[in-house]
């Protein structure tokens, strides 16, 4: 189905370079993925080597900055348009901002003006080898500072390192902090298990579920808390699981599992036997109890289900409806003939939030897309209307929407 192709401006270069480049990044399938220690310690080296107290590993989606590694900072991202890795990207060469004061791309950078004062500034694009740069690592400090020649040798080196982990960590098939499969293994074997499923025409289902206020644990009793907790919900569930079912961690506390010779009608049990055993983890933190739930989405395979990222998609929706419900829930993915959605795809595409007339825009990243709706990253949900136009411009499309499920950083819309 074609929706309203726009009519100007005509697609741009940058624009379809993007979607190349985009493309890249996906390739990699790391974004939102967890913390590892290969590009811990790359952070660490950059601190220790330049005695900085920032350095990050990022990559750079649709609309945001994303860490994959970082130390001396908060947050995990930052908004793409906040952020001085930008303007790194466009080159090949290290960019060196001795003080961002005085220099023009910067000083009137939130960053520099306020919290945290970034004054000094090196970063190296990470450049995959067909030459598309899909993140930079950067080193920061508070005080303005010269880099060296050979400083910047030094990183453009440790930029090569991360790209070669990058490589590498797509061969790890384990997660080591919860022993599932990492999201790249777990993909794979879903992959053959789907393959199978319909060639002997035998159900197959998948369940999504991801820790309901998760950054909130690690917030009231910190990371390592967080990561006992990551460890008991893999240990419960897979004390639950029979043999031939696949259990991966997508991401940081968002898991999925893949059960073979399970259909619609039967799902809905093992999901609430596994929210039931989250919700019973007792993991306490000192003397305080520390509450665990997670929300559930539930997809089975169906005619329509082409492979296993449409039957992710699908049960990534129904997740966002439990969270949207109220959280520590299970939702089951309608199929389109007795509900409004549409099978999706999962994509990595750029968007654009378009309201107020167009005068106002929000960039986001779309997640997933099918033809009748979509899922939409964000940096923040705050400020979105109700209903808005999406235009994806690699695509050439744009279209009003409507949300129908909405989280602090994601939108589900469908097409109106
Ligand atoms: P929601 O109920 O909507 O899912 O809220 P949430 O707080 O769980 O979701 P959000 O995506 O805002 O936060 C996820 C948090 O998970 C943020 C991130 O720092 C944390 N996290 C990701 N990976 C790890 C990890 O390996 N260990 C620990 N301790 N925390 C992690
Ligand atoms: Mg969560
Ligand atoms: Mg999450």
């Amino acid at each position: 189905m074609h929706r309203v192709l726009m009519e100007t401006p005509p697609l741009a270069t940058e624009d379809l370079a993007e979607a190349e480049r985009l493309d890249a990044l996906n390739r990699f399938d790391v974004i939102d993925t967890p913390r590892e220690e290969a590009f811990d310690r790359i952070t660490r080296l950059i601190r220790n080597i330049f005695d900085l107290p920032v350095a990050i590993v990022s990559m750079i989606d649709g609309h945001r900055q994303w860490y994959k590694a970082y130390e001396g900072l908060e947050n995990r991202e930052v908004s793409r348009d906040q952020t001085f890795c930008k303007y790194t990207m466009q080159d090949l060469m290290p960019l060196v901002v001795p003080d961002a004061r005085d220099d023009a791309r910067f000083a009137r950078n939130p960053m520099v003006t306020a919290a945290p004062q970034v004054r000094f500034y090196a970063g190296v694009p990470l450049r995959t080898t067909d030459g598309h740069n899909i993140g930079t690592i950067c080193a920061i400090g508070f005080e303005p500072r010269a880099f060296s020649q050979r400083e910047s040798a030094i990183l453009s080196d440790l930029a090569a390192l991360a790209m070669d982990e990058l490589e590498l960590r797509q061969l790890a098939s384990v997660d080591a902090l919860t022993g599932a499969l990492s999201r790249r293994a777990f993909k794979e074997r879903a992959a053959s298990a789907l393959a199978l499923a319909q060639r002997h025409k035998h159900g197959l289902a998948c369940i999504a579920f991801d820790l309901d206020h998760f950054k909130s644990i690690n917030d009231n009793h910190g990371h390592a808390t967080g990561d006992k907790v990551l460890a008991a919900v893999a240990a419960a569930c897979r004390g639950l699981l029979r043999g031939t079912d696949i259990f991966g961690r997508l991401g940081g506390e968002e898991f999925a599992l893949i059960l073979p010779h399970t259909d619609r009608a039967h799902m809905g049990g093992v999901a609430e036997k596994v929210r039931e055993a989250i919700e019973r983890i007792a993991i306490r933190n000192g003397g305080t109890a520390v509450p665990v739930t997670s929300s559930f989405g539930m997809a089975a395979l169906d005619a329509r289900t082409g492979d296993i990222d449409a039957l992710l998609a699908n049960a990534d929706a129904a997740l966002y409806e439990a969270k949207a419900g109220g959280r520590n829930r299970c939702v089951a993915w309608r199929p389109p003939n007795d509900a409004p959605a549409g099978p999706r795809r999962r994509v990595l595409k750029a968007g654009r939030i378009l309201f107020n007339n167009r005068m106002s825009s929000i960039d986001c990243t779309v997640r997933t897309l099918g033809e009748d709706g979509a899922g939409l990253d964000v940096t923040s949900a705050v400020g979105v209307p109700e209903t808005f136009s999406l235009q994806i411009r690699s695509d050439a499309f744009e279209t009003r929407c409507r949300i129908v499920a909405q989280a602090e950083r994601h939108l589900e819309v469908e097409f109106c």
